[in-house]
């Protein structure tokens, strides 16, 4: 492990005390934020509006790393994904996915989740650990960087980021309301608050925290109308149930600047939350609620018997939902053939939760 500062681990304010502790003035953290993420550079000595000076002192002890690239994988539909190692053989997974003018990526926050909803590939993983503010941001790194030399002029490719990949971001608070401060910075990545979006599973007191930091784009994965399912699905639900979830969601909009509309997410999986009568009970419950509704048609990965409806019945789920008034869509399907569409993230998670043990253990005394 090198001893030396990431400065890819800071924050602008932080690289402004950072500054002013070495007798410099604050507004280098600016230009070094800039450098960082607005042109994509981690050679410190091609700084040159730095002084020769403070560019060797800087070398010295400093340095600015993403995490490294194992390898990446291109769709046929343009999706393309990366394989990125944390260290000590960890391994998460960001995806881009280009459509037309727009570019979305899908940002990882753990290696792993802790939440382990029934569904998804990332939560059958286990948990390992919470990303550094460097791994975290380092991503968008990457994937900007990957558009060549453009980024040499401070051009910036990538329209959109989603918290939508590996793990629970509320989960990693500080280091992702960081990342997200960096991504709406305008001397680093200056993306647009509604296009950053965080996503969660519904961490109540988290969302109420984030109220009063931020107010980027949020969307709830809801996925079932009422607690019995939901608990079974989304086991987070057991601690914040729907009504306190809607009630924290409604408080975070309310203090945003600006009109809001919520998304709530709704995976389809056949036969368990697919059904009208459960249709009837979702428009029901948000009826008082902006919002849009995102159906997720359930992608399947080889531990799980769950199983994606017919698109007869999605397209019923659907229309139900308009018929009642609510702007609905449904998510295509992007980057299936290389592993890359929701919930199908699994990098590679040295699990710390021994969740896999404890399940083989109940199974045994089960069958005993
Ligand atoms: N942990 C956060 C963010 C990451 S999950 C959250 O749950 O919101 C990102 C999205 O992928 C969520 O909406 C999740 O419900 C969805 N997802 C997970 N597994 C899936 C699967 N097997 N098929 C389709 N979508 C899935
Ligand atoms: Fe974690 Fe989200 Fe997957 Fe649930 S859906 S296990 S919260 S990553």
């Amino acid at each position: 492990m090198s001893s030396k500062i990431n400065l890819m681990d800071l924050t602008r304010e932080e690289l402004g005390e950072y500054f002013l502790n070495l007798g410099e003035k604050e507004y280098r953290a600016t230009q070094i934020i800039k450098w960082m993420h607005q042109r994509g550079a981690s050679d410190i000595s091609k700084m040159t509006d730095l002084s020769k000076e403070l560019r060797e002192n800087l070398s010295k002890k400093c340095e600015i790393r993403a995490p490294e690239v194992i390898y990446e994988r291109d769709s046929k539909d343009g999706t393309r994904k990366w394989v990125v190692s944390v260290g000590e053989g960890d391994l998460i997974e960001m995806v881009l996915i280009p459509e037309g003018k727009r570019a979305t990526l899908c940002v990882s926050s753990q290696v792993g989740c802790a939440i382990d909803c029934s569904f998804c590939a990332t939560g059958k993983q286990g948990f390992s650990r919470n990303l550094t503010l460097a791994e975290i941001i380092g991503q968008l790194w990457i994937a900007e960087n990957s558009f060549g030399n453009s980024r040499e002029k401070g051009e910036r490719n990538i329209t959109n980021v989603v918290m939508m990949g590996m793990g629970e971001p509320l989960h990693n608070f500080d280091p992702v309301v960081k990342a997200m401060e960096l991504m709406l910075d305008d001397k680093a990545y200056g993306l647009s608050k509604r296009r950053v979006t965080l996503s969660t599973s519904g961490l109540v007191p988290q969302i109420d925290k984030l109220s009063k930091l931020s107010d980027v784009s949020l969307t709830i994965s809801l996925h079932a109308p009422n607690d019995k399912l939901r608990n079974e699905l989304v086991p987070v639900n057991k601690k914040y149930p729907i009504k306190d979830l809607l009630k924290s969601v409604k408080n975070y909009v309310d203090q945003c600047s600006d009109s809001r509309v919520t998304t709530f997410e709704y995976i389809l999986i056949d036969r368990v939350n697919d059904s009208l009568e459960l249709a009837g009970e979702l428009a029901d419950l948000l009826q008082d609620f902006p919002c849009k509704i995102n159906l997720i048609p359930f992608n399947s990965f080889s531990e799980s018997t769950y199983k994606r409806p017919s698109g007869n019945r999605v397209k019923r789920f659907q229309e139900f939902l308009k018929s009642k008034g609510y702007v609905v869509t449904i998510r295509s399907t992007r980057g299936d053939d290389i592993m890359a569409a929701c919930g199908q993230l699994v990098g590679k998670v040295n699990d710390r939760t021994r969740r896999k043990e404890r399940k083989k253990k109940k199974e045994l005394i089960k069958t005993k």
